[in-house]
């Protein structure tokens, strides 16, 4: 995956692969991060991309002209059908299934705005979708394309070293993670749930299972509107709801 990111801040987007997964990525050649400083498409000497906006009102607008030569030059490196996306309050939501759609596109280049945003006329004619990571608003956009690429890369192929904790990962399957619990057995008072410690793989799974519904029950119940949940699911859900009623009987 090679993700071309366009920003004013290109030593904070490479910080992306100096760690962790990442990082492993990156050696190993599944991923190429290229973050390209905006300031040098700005054909002026004061390398000048922002100007004021036209009506007046605070803050800088983020000129079209430097942004598009470096699209272009972008899409020279990656090819002219690598999609282009903004990065933008405004856009739509990035999830689990955008980071999955990105991981299986081959390269991907991503503009990172600052100040008050970029010129709509570039939007129109060059950006193929805004994402946004929520509902607040950044400084910038490079916080947000560092974990949007976080987040595709963890499912590359061969990256993560077990395959199967992608798949098990909360939202990959339409609901949240079950709980982990590691060493000491008693910690502090608190016991490891026994049938983790049984050995036996399909009580493990099944509680698995039960606990990661619930938890999406308790935790996120929206989730649950857009998973199937078959017979099996809600006897698991129910029973699992029957046992956490009794332990907190005034929830
Ligand atoms: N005036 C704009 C906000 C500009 S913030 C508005 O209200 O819509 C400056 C830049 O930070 C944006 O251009 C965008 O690239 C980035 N940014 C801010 N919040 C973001 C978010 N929630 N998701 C993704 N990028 C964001």
């Amino acid at each position: 995956m090679r993700v071309d990111v366009l920003t004013l801040f290109p030593e904070m987007v490479e910080q992306v692969t100096k760690v962790g997964i990442p990082r492993i990525a990156a050696e190993q050649g599944s991923l190429q991060v290229v973050a390209r400083q905006l300031r040098d498409f700005s054909g002026n000497k004061l390398r000048r991309v922002d100007e004021r906006p036209f009506g007046g009102g605070p803050g800088m607008v983020m000129q079209p002209e430097p942004l598009a030569l470096a699209v272009a030059a972008a899409k020279e490196a990656c090819g002219a059908d690598a999609p282009v996306l903004m990065m933008s309050p405004q856009g739509e939501r990035f999830d689990q299934r955008w980071a999955q759609r990105l991981s299986e596109t081959p390269s991907w280049i991503v503009i990172c705005g600052r100040y008050e945003g970029v010129d709509e006329r570039f939007l129109e004619a060059e950006v193929d979708a805004e994402l946004s990571m929520g509902d607040f608003v950044l400084s910038g956009g490079e916080l947000a394309v560092m974990a949007m690429i976080d987040a595709a890369t963890r499912l590359l192929p061969g990256v993560l070293g077990d395959a199967a904790s992608a798949v098990e990962d909360s939202f990959s399957v339409g609901r949240l993670d079950h709980p982990h619990y590691t060493r000491p057995v008693n910690w502090r008072g608190k016991s490891v749930p026994d049938v983790l410690l049984s050995g036996d793989h399909k009580a493990i799974s099944e509680w698995r299972l039960a606990n990661a519904l619930g938890q999406t029950w308790l935790k996120r119940p929206d989730l649950l509107a857009g998973f199937e949940l078959k017979a099996a699911h809600h006897m698991l859900l129910r029973e699992y709801l029957n046992e956490y009623v009794s332990q907190w009987p005034d929830k």
